[in-house]
């Protein structure tokens, strides 16, 4: 387990498309827990692979703080609504902006066995969906924001 560096708005490796997992291996499992180390540490609600540095289809989420998803390979199956919030992103730190996303997405993905699975998420939980899905094509909520980017203290995404 281990913290690892967050890769910040700039870097070119966070404007690459990820490749698909094929198969868990024991280097993926400990990327994941890093992953997840290095997303508490930051007070983060989501990471994306690219994040750290790895060109992989994964992400962890937590909008909890107690209940950690981890989805391989995750694809948007369904969406409904809309919403329109502040959000932030650890690649880029101090910063928030006002995005519009879907209310509700279901998302299907992979487990940590390489079996797949369902997860449908509302409110902030569709939100860090929409948003970690993005980096694993190399896209910044940047891109989307309405108006201009603000300075915050905190840097975790917020509802409206
Ligand atoms: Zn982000």
């Amino acid at each position: 387990m281990a913290i690892r560096n967050i890769r910040e708005i700039g870097e070119e490796i966070l404007t690459k498309k990820c490749k698909e997992v094929t198969e868990m291996t024991d280097r993926t499992r400990y990327l994941i827990e890093d992953m997840l180390d290095t997303m508490y540490e930051a007070n983060g609600v989501g990471l994306a692979a690219p994040q750290v540095g790895v060109l992989k289809r994964i992400v962890v989420i937590d909008v909890t703080g107690e209940e950690p998803y981890i989805l391989i390979n995750p694809r948007i199956v369904e969406t409904g609504g809309e919403q329109t919030g502040s959000e932030g992103c650890l690649s880029v730190p101090g910063k928030a902006g006002i995005v519009t996303r879907p209310n509700y997405v279901k998302v299907a993905a992979q487990d940590v066995d390489m079996k797949p699975f369902e997860l449908e998420g509302t409110e902030l939980l569709a939100r860090a969906i929409c948003h970690e899905l993005d980096h694993l094509d190399g896209h910044l909520y940047v891109e989307k924001v309405e108006g201009e980017l603000t300075d915050v203290m905190a840097i975790q995404p917020e509802e409206e």
